[in-house]
């Protein structure tokens, strides 16, 4: 499996019912907070190339990685993340003359 099928599978478990949109996966409540007191729906995204989550609900704003909500479940992750950075920036002095 890869790592979007590994996350999918979870999520079929633990975060159902979702959808799917674009890269993220998206169910109706927070798995932490459940949408508070008022229900609040779609607050919380798993990204499906990343590997991360976020609750958007200010009161929750949970974010961590893919890993660590599995452990919240019980269970171990075992998506592959590659070693190196992902967003590789180059710190190139400017020419100052
Ligand atoms: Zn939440």
């Amino acid at each position: 499996m890869n790592n979007r099928q590994i996350m999918i599978a979870f999520a079929d478990q633990h975060l159902a019912p979702y959808v799917i949109r674009n890269d993220e996966l998206i169910p109706d409540f927070c798995p932490i907070c459940h949408g508070g007191e008022n229900g609040d729906k779609h607050t919380f995204a798993l990204n499906l190339n990343e590997g991360v989550y976020v609750c958007k609900r200010g009161s929750c704003g949970v974010r961590g990685r893919f890993e660590d909500l599995s452990e919240r479940f019980g269970e171990r992750a075992d998506i592959v993340r590659s070693s190196t950075p992902k967003s590789k920036r180059s710190f190139a002095l400017p020419n100052t003359e």
